[in-house]
């Protein structure tokens, strides 16, 4: 509201102005003295008059003694004859220079339509004025249903180049751009065009990169809306926009749409908690009508870009309308590599620095992760005062990636540091004895994000199986901590409680989900199982509760069977856990090999989870 009140005072005070300014160029010069025709007359017959000039009504007279004065006449009559009727000297008059000037045709239309046209002419500029502010400034207040939909726009232009692996959604996607520029080649063959594309995959993995890049590559028009903006203010625009989008892309086409975070509206109708959103679903319904609406040959496709597949109303994925699903992981070693260096590109490395290192220790990032990663790492250089940002700092960036930044501040007293010793040490002394367990990368006592200490295992290779041993070396590497606390201190602390909650998930998981227990190869319980999202979510018991005491049961065993192995291990090299504690008390953080090294004295022999 208070942008229509400045709206109207800056009209206002443009008129002033305008005003002002007509004023000052219209307002006659100061007036020279004005005579009536008796005393022209007069003036005349005293032989005073050196000229006088006819312009319309008006007189300009020149007086013999250089100085000038004005009058006017009737409009009707001419001159001459109203200076004989008011009984001029005829003999005086010759003496006269008597001229009548024409008025120019420009200074009669302007004297005309001048004070007439300006005032119009100011209200026009004050109505032009108002309402390109109101459009600027209250956009939707002009445009309630308009998409705001933008022709990528995209600032930099992003090429396939610059995307790092995501092999199958390229080719994908460079088919189907294909399809558009070529239809011809696949209508002959009988083939549909397709209709949609779904980008899967969690956050960071490049989904709006790709699709940008397909912008980028396609050389069609590319259309770019961000599902949150179709539902983003008044209730029923969503569907409108909807419509507006799709009509601007078929007008374009052959052309792209591509629709970014579609889960903000493709949310699976009247699932909602407390009701649905109308509004959601209306702008769902316009999907589906928009794309069942295309004819055979609109060559118009829809992208769209998600990472909640799991809410997707299933009416998005009937065939004809996203019928191609396009699944983006996260990226693998070589991936990872790959994105690390496009993203070192204009940063100043070091000469001898090996990116495939970092890329070894940082399996399970994404891509958005890896370009932090980057950023982080040369943040870092620069504190340090730096000029090249080396292996150093890129390995303590992937840290801070993972954990959050080291808190070395954080005062500890010298028994919660021993304690602390003696719980990463347990931990990483397990992971070291323990058959099928990954390696130990580093072994840290200073605290990070919420953890105490750390201890920092990956695996050599990606894994995408992993079996049951390998899930027994890990539980009781989970446990190596707790475990070291209670025998070394006969009491345990507060900082295994994380570890305890991690082992309890994944032994039930072991039971529930993989069959790894001795309820058998069954599962138990409905999960909607997004592999590569990390996580599940239960939507049915459908075991009995006599099942579910076994199954409680089976995951108690697991556990303590897990404390089993990491006791026995740790009473049989209670010197080598003395050690390792008491190097970490000093140095704080010990490397892979470093911790290894302290390791070779005491021979130790893997053992079975
Ligand atoms: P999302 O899948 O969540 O849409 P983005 O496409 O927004 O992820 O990716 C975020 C950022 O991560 C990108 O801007 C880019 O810098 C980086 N990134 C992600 N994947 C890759 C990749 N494959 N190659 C290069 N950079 C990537
Ligand atoms: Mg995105
Ligand atoms: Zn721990």
């Amino acid at each position: 509201m208070s942008n229509l009140v400045k709206n109207i005072l800056w009209g206002i005070l443009t008129l002033v102005i305008i005003s002002l300014v007509f004023s000052a160029f219209v307002a006659p010069p100061p007036a020279p003295t004005t005579l009536s025709l008796n005393q022209l007359v007069d003036k005349i017959n005293a032989g005073q008059v050196k000229s006088v000039t006819v312009n319309g009504n008006d007189l300009a007279i020149t007086l013999t003694d250089g100085s000038t004065a004005v009058s006017k006449k009737e409009a009707e009559t001419g001159i001459a004859e109203t200076l004989k009727s008011l009984g001029v000297d005829p003999k005086a008059m010759q003496t006269v220079n008597l001229a009548v000037q024409d008025q120019s045709g420009w200074e009669f239309w302007a004297n005309l339509l001048i004070p007439t046209l300006l005032p119009l002419i100011a209200i026009g500029i004050f109505f032009w004025l108002m309402f390109r502010q109101a459009k600027t400034g209250a956009n939707q207040a002009f445009s309630f249903g308009r998409s705001n939909l933008k022709l990528s726009t995209f600032k930099d232009k992003v090429m396939f180049k610059d995307v790092a692996g995501l092999k199958e959604a390229k080719e994908e996607l460079i088919e189907v751009v294909d399809f558009l520029k070529n239809p011809k080649k696949f209508l002959d063959l009988g083939a549909r065009i397709p209709r949609g594309i779904l980008l899967m995959g969690p956050p960071g993995t490049g989904k709006t990169l790709v699709a940008r890049a397909v912008a980028g590559e396609s050389g069609v028009p590319f259309f770019y809306i961000s599902a949150s903006e179709f539902v983003e203010m008044f209730v029923g625009v969503g569907a409108s926009r909807t419509r507006d989008a799709f009509m601007t892309a078929k007008r374009a086409a052959p052309a792209i749409l591509f629709i970014d975070e579609i889960d903000a509206v493709g949310r699976q109708r009247g699932a909602g908690l407390g009701g649905g959103n109308d509004e959601r679903e209306q702008t769902l319904n316009q999907i589906l009508v928009e794309m069942d609406g295309f004819d055979r040959d609109t060559r118009v496709i829809v992208l769209a870009a998600t990472n909640r597949p799991d809410i997707l109303d299933p009416a998005l994925l009937r065939p004809g309308r996203f019928d191609r699903r396009v699944i983006l992981d996260l990226p693998d070693l070589n991936d990872r590599e790959a994105i690390l260096k496009i993203h070192a590109e204009g940063k100043i490395l070091a000469k001898n620095i090996d990116l495939r290192k970092v890329a070894v220790r940082t399996p399970g990032f994404s891509g958005a992760d890896l370009a932090n990663l980057m950023n982080e790492g040369a943040i870092i250089t620069a504190r340090r005062g730096k000029k090249l940002i080396g292996q150093e700092e890129l390995f303590e960036a992937a840290e801070k990636v993972i954990l959050g930044p080291e808190r070395k501040s954080r005062v500890i007293s010298q028994k919660e540091k021993e304690i602390t010793a003696y719980h990463e040490g347990g931990h990483a002394l397990v992971a070291a004895a323990v058959k099928d367990a990954d390696p130990v990368q580093k072994v840290s006592i200073i605290s990070r994000g919420f953890a105490g200490g750390y201890t920092m295992k990956l695996p050599t290779e990606d894994q995408h199986l992993k079996t049951r041993n390998q899930f027994l070396a890990d539980l009781a590497m989970m446990l190596g901590g707790y475990t070291s606390e209670k025998l070394t201190f006969g009491d345990v602390s507060t900082g295994a409680s994380n570890d305890l909650k991690e082992a309890s998930s994944l032994a039930r998981r072991l039971v529930m989900k993989y069959g790894m227990s001795e309820l058998g190869p069954t599962t138990f319980g409905k999960t909607e199982d997004m592999v590569f999202l990390g996580r599940e979510i239960t939507t049915e018991k459908n075991y009995s509760e006599k099942m579910a005491a076994e199954i409680d049961e089976q995951v108690r065993k697991f556990i303590a069977h897990a404390y089993e192995t990491a006791e026995r291990i740790l009473k049989t090299h209670k010197p080598a856990l003395k050690k390792v504690a008491d190097t970490l008390m000093e140095k704080e953080t010990l490397e892979g090999d470093e911790f290894y090294g302290l390791l070779l004295p005491y021979k130790i022999k893997p053992v079975a989870g």
